[in-house]
């Protein structure tokens, strides 16, 4: 027997409880993983609170990640006793995800842990992190050097814009945190950001072109603060578009990628391909400063992780928080 979460759904009306599963239970895989830590994530606050149709089956287990160890292996790759991170792939959408101690996963889904990080730094990353890391390698790609200029993180004080802040700091970028919490200064400044500013002056309809202020940017938020951030954007800079926590509309024009060049870059992590993932996670274990991790991290109990859904989706969450799923 393990405890999960689980999600089900009577009508329209969707609930979720701590449970007592049985093994025989699992769906299948050719992993089974003890999860040590997972976390909640934006979208795992939607699936907890059904804000959005994000679980895709019920009865569902939540948790879009988790880290852990494997108790069982058929799959080439992985053997018991190994520490893995999960991310994404549906899981905790349409296959029993790791708010939960025990999943099983396909091996091809897992992603071996990096000596440098526990499985709770791990989750203290989560998918808002290695998103995170995912925008930051979309700028450097495109070729985007401290030197160009100031860097905007939009929705600065939630789990992706907290990692986006620290590790940018780390490479040695001027950072810009655009956050609608300016009582968080002291807490972005110590990630690293250089100049907080009010996410108010972003979210109202701008025109197609702004003077130019962002070398790059790292976007959260979407909607009008998108639209308004491509229309700053230096000549030929760029933009890693990720979340959608301000509206998922994009009420844009082509001004500012016709007339400045600029780029504007989509980022998944759902669906990334494992070199991808793999890459971001060794990244993380070099550029990521573990006292800044552990400053942006709040640890809760499996239980907790109910109301911690309502709090992320209502933009009450700072930073990020990791989910002991054995307390
Ligand atoms: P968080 O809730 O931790 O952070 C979101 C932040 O956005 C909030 O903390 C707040 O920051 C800001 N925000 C919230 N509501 C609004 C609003 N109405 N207008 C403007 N800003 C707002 O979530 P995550 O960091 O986990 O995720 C951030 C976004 O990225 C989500 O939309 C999520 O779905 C998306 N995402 C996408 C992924 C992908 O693969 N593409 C992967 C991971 C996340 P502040 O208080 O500082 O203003």
């Amino acid at each position: 027997m393990f405890k999960a979460l689980v999600i089900s759904k009577a009508g329209e009306q969707q609930q979720c409880e701590l449970r007592e599963l049985d093994d025989a239970e699992l769906p299948a895989g050719d992993v089974t993983v003890e999860v040590q830590h997972s976390t909640v994530n934006y979208k795992d606050g939607l699936a907890l609170t059904g804000k959005a149709p994000v679980v895709r089956k019920f009865p569902m287990v939540p948790g879009i990640d988790g880290a852990g160890t494997v108790a069982a292996s058929s799959h080439g790759e992985f053997k018991a006793g190994d520490k893995v991170i999960l991310n994404g792939w549906g899981v905790g959408e349409s296959h029993w995800g790791c708010l939960a101690q025990k999943a099983r996963l396909k091996g091809d889904w897992l992603v071996k842990l990096p000596s440098a990080f526990t499985t709770r730094q791990a989750m203290a990353i989560g998918t808002a992190g290695y998103t995170a890391m995912l925008c930051v390698l979309a700028l450097e790609q495109h070729g985007v050097k401290p030197a160009d200029g100031d860097v905007l993180v939009t929705g600065a004080a939630g789990g992706v814009g907290s990692v986006a802040i620290a590790l940018l700091a780390k490479l040695g970028y001027r950072v810009v945190a655009s956050t609608g919490r300016t009582a968080e200064s002291e807490y972005l400044k110590r990630l690293g950001a250089a100049e907080i500013i009010d996410r108010a002056t972003l979210a109202a309809p701008g025109k197609p072109l702004a003077k130019e202020r962002w070398a790059g940017a790292v976007d959260t938020v979407g909607s009008h603060t998108l639209a308004n951030v491509c229309a700053a954007m230096r000549y030929r800079g760029t933009v890693a578009a990720c979340g959608l926590a301000g509206g998922m509309d994009f009420p844009s024009s082509v001004a500012p990628f016709i007339l400045r060049g600029v780029t504007l870059v989509g980022i998944d992590s759902v669906m990334a391909p494992t070199a991808l993932r793999v890459e971001a996670w060794s990244r993380l274990a070099r550029d990521l400063d573990p006292a800044r991790l552990d400053a942006m991290t709040r640890e809760i109990a499996l239980r907790d992780a109910i109301s911690a859904g309502a709090d992320i989706v209502a933009g009450k969450v700072r930073g990020r928080l990791v989910v002991d799923v054995n307390a």
